[in-house]
C-alpha cells in the first residue's frame, strides 16, 4: 500500500502546477492521517461534516486552510465561521444570510463558492442553473458584506459514462465564464470575478481538469477507502 506522502506526490504530478488548489478530503479519516499529508506538506483539507471539522481543526496546527465541502445546515454555521478558509456548499440564500450574519459577529469575511446542481441525480444539493441567474440577477449578493462568493462548485453525477461526466462539467465552466463575461451581473451583486472552479473527485478529477476546474477535492486517491460510504 502505498503512503499519504506517496500518493499527494503522485497526485500532484498530474495536477497543473499554477493557479490550482488540491483539497485533500479527510472526512471519516483520523487526525493522524490528516497530520500525515501536512508532514508532506500539504494545507488544504476538505471535510463535509461540520462536528469533525472543528474537532480536527481544534487538535491539528492551526495553519491548515479548512474547506466545508458538504451540506451545511444553517444552525451550523456558527460553529465554523471563526475559521473556515472556504465554503464550498453555499446553495441558499437562507445560508448565505445565516454566513454573513456569524461571519459578522467575528469580524470575518469568508469566503464561499455557490453549489451548482449538475449532475441527473436527484439527491445532489444545488442551485440549478436557472435559480442560479435568477438568484445573481436578483443581485442578492450585495445584501452581505461578509460573505464574499469567490466561484462555483459542483458534483457530476456518479457513473461511468465519462461523455455525461463531461458534458456535466462543461456545463459547469460554462456558468462559470457567462458570469465573468458579465460586468453589470458582477457589479449589481458586488462581486469579483470569480476565481475558484471546484470540481473534480478521486474518479472523475482529470476529466474536471481538462474542463477548466482549477480546485479539485481528492479523498479516497489520497486516504485510501472510507470504512462507509457518507
Ligand atoms: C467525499 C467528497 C469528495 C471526495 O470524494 P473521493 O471520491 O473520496 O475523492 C469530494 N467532494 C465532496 C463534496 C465530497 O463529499
Amino acid at each position: 500500500m502505498p503512503t499519504i506522502a506517496e500518493n499527494l506526490k503522485l497526485i500532484n504530478s498530474q495536477l497543473p502546477s499554477e493557479n490550482f488548489t488540491l483539497i485533500a478530503v479527510s472526512k471519516t479519516k483520523p487526525v493522524q492521517a490528516v497530520q500525515e499529508a501536512y508532514d508532506a506538506g500539504h494545507r488544504h483539507f476538505g471535510e463535509n461534516k461540520v462536528q469533525e471539522l472543528t474537532q480536527k481543526h481544534e487538535v491539528l496546527p492551526k495553519d491548515i486552510l479548512w474547506h466545508l465541502i458538504g451540506h451545511l445546515q444553517r444552525n451550523k454555521v456558527k460553529y465554523i465561521a471563526p475559521f473556515v478558509h472556504l465554503i464550498h456548499s453555499v446553495d441558499s440564500e437562507k445560508l448565505l444570510q445565516e454566513i454573513d450574519k456569524e461571519a459578522a459577529k467575528c469580524h470575518r469575511i469568508v469566503n464561499c463558492l455557490l453549489q451548482v446542481h449538475i449532475a441527473e441525480e436527484e439527491t445532489k444539493f444545488g442551485f440549478d442553473k436557472t435559480e442560479l441567474f435568477e438568484f445573481l440577477d436578483s443581485s442578492a449578493l450585495s445584501k452581505y458584506p461578509n460573505v464574499r462568493v469567490v466561484g462555483l462548485m459542483g458534483m457530476a453525477t456518479f457513473t461511468d459514462n465519462t461523455l455525461q461526466i463531461r458534458r456535466e462539467f462543461a456545463s459547469l465552466r460554462e456558468m462559470y465564464q457567462v458570469i465573468n463575461a458579465n460586468d453589470e451581473l458582477l457589479s449589481s451583486n458586488n462581486l469579483s470575478p470569480l476565481t475558484v472552479l471546484s470540481m473534480g473527485m478521486s474518479g472523475d478529477y482529470r476529466i474536471a481538469i481538462e474542463e477548466g476546474s482549477n480546485m479539485v477535492r481528492i479523498g479516497t486517491a489520497i486516504f485510501g477507502e472510507r470504512n462507509y460510504k457518507v
